[in-house]
């Protein structure tokens, strides 16, 4: 299957390992299929397949120049004892709400899933396209970004990490995760600035044509593992579907019927994986948009208008902490039936002037599918204690943005179909908020020692993942100024 720009016309388009590699169309635009799969399955399959099998059959739908053995490998390798639970995604039943925790794996927040298979497919990928550069990932992160993309990349052949992080944007806990990562071939850099700055300057940097050639002449090539990379997207469609699948397995709906997804949002890109789910035939009535006080997305699905001219709010669940989401173009491209030339103004548009506003017929279609709501930092915290109240069922930050947002939601629309919260991130990663929260105490310490804190009034065992966090020292946190990115990454690979 061949992918294209959303910037671009389809002859430039590009098999997936290319696309994988590529990261980031060179117009700015993001690589979308030509022709939008139809399913390989039925939906009475779903219930009988475990997350492995319908990683791999997501995977070979979408990346159809893969061979399967390369797909079954890479599956293998992404989803195994790195876990701490064997089904990969559990899904919890609390409060009339079914929690599908997409939180156990190695760093502790979703992006795991698809970070921990990313670099399986990379490292494939190079070699179905005979590349003999070495790959290097560059990647603006909120938090969970960095540190799932250096743990799945740590020491893989043929590759180079670099991460840049909002100095003072990212929790104590995701710092000393990225910070004490182990791996030659990392490194993570704080910028003074939010995310926002490190993500433009990113994607500067990647459609800086000198200094790509520059790179190039030097043996190294960009790619990128934000979710702006489809190898990244594409195995977030998994969840959606074996999350449905167990519903019906467990008897919760009956094969058929409808489903909401209630989904914490940032850069778009888990939700727009939904939205990829109920396009392959997944009976999703609404995915529910849950955004923090940053809440662009939150206006956006009710007015058409996206307008970043807005203040940015560092907030407690920082991984949220986005004016501009990145997939929302993927979503726009398919409803402006592939107009490129369309997406590429609406892009321009946000760039010079701060905003656009969508047709109205666009509009109608984004409100038959999606719903939003935004919750502020103290209704944050009110939905970790009511939650823990009702069964003392813990959830983090992120997690309860999307638990607020769908309560509201059912309350304003009395939509009585099943709700799926999309849950994000491990209490144990924002221990300091979900500490406050449950005791009603600032909690007196920060980072690890918040966590041990927060595990003396839960009990209970202690993850892998979170026990792992006491062992490593950090490194020194290095600081720039992000116009000084490009710079620093000369500096790093000791480009001649
Ligand atoms: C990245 C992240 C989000 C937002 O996901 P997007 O795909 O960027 O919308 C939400 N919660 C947590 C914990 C995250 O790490």
């Amino acid at each position: 299957m061949k992918y294209r720009s959303t910037r671009g016309a389809k002859d430039n388009a590009l098999t997936s390992p290319a696309a994988i590699i590529q990261g980031l169309a060179q117009d700015g635009g993001l690589y979308v299929p030509v022709d939008f799969p139809k399913a390989n399955f039925q939906l009475e399959d779903l219930p009988k397949l475990s997350y492995k099998q319908i990683s791999a059959m997501i995977i070979s739908l979408f990346f159809d120049d893969f061979s399967k053995d390369q797909i079954k490998s890479a599956v293998i390798n992404a989803y195994s004892e790195q876990w701490d639970d064997r089904s990969i995604v559990p899904i919890e039943k609390h409060n009339d709400n079914f929690y599908m925790e997409l939180f156990h794996g190695p760093t502790l927040a979703f992006k795991d899933i698809a970070l921990q298979m990313l670099p399986q497919l990379m490292t494939r990928a190079v070699q179905i396209e005979k590349i003999d550069r070495d790959i290097i990932i560059l990647t603006a992160t909120s938090g969970d970004t960095g540190t799932a993309s250096m743990r799945g990349f740590a020491n893989q052949k043929g590759t180079r990490v670099i991460v840049f992080y909002p100095e003072s944007g990212v929790s104590p806990v995701q710092l000393k995760q990225m910070l004490s990562q182990h791996g030659d071939n990392l490194e993570a850099i704080a910028i003074k600035g939010n995310f926002d700055d490190a993500q433009t300057e990113v994607k500067k940097i990647f459609n800086d044509e000198n200094f790509r050639k520059k790179l190039n002449q030097n043996g190294f090539q960009f790619s990128s593992a934000n979710s702006m990379n489809i190898g990244r997207l594409v195995p977030q469609i998994s969840y959606y579907l074996y999350t449905y699948g167990q519903l019906v397995r467990r008897r919760e709906i009956n094969l058929g019927d409808k489903v909401n997804f209630t989904v914490p949002t940032g850069n778009f890109g888990d939700i727009l994986a939904g939205y990829y789910a109920e396009k392959l035939g997944l009976p999703i009535n609404k995915l529910i948009c849950a955004s923090n006080e940053n809440n662009v997305l939150t206006d956006f699905f009710a007015k058409g208008e996206y307008d970043k001219r807005r203040k940015f709010h560092l907030t407690n669940a920082p991984a949220m902490d986005i004016l501009v989401s990145s997939n929302l173009e993927r979503l726009l491209f398919d409803l402006y039936d592939k107009d490129n030339e369309k997406i590429a103004s609406l892009m321009n548009q946000l760039t010079q002037r701060g905003h656009y506003q969508v047709d109205k017929e666009v509009l109608d279609k984004l409100q038959t599918i999606f719903a939003a709501g935004f919750a502020t930092e103290d209704e944050v915290k009110e939905e970790i204690h009511r939650i823990y109240n009702y069964d003392r069922y813990v959830i983090d930050p992120h997690t309860a943005v999307g638990s607020y947002v769908a309560q509201q939601y059912k309350s304003k629309t009395n939509d009585q179909t099943p709700m799926v919260i999309v849950s994000t991130a491990s209490p144990y990663k924002f221990p300091e908020t979900v500490y406050e929260a449950i005791t009603g105490r600032v909690c007196p310490q920060t980072g690890v020692a918040a966590i041990k804190k927060l595990h003396d009034e839960l009990g209970g065992q202690l993850s892998i993942g979170v026990r792992t966090l006491f062992d490593h020292e950090p490194h020194v946190e290095k600081v720039i100024d992000p116009v000084n990115m490009e710079a620093a990454i000369s500096s790093i690979l000791d480009l001649k």
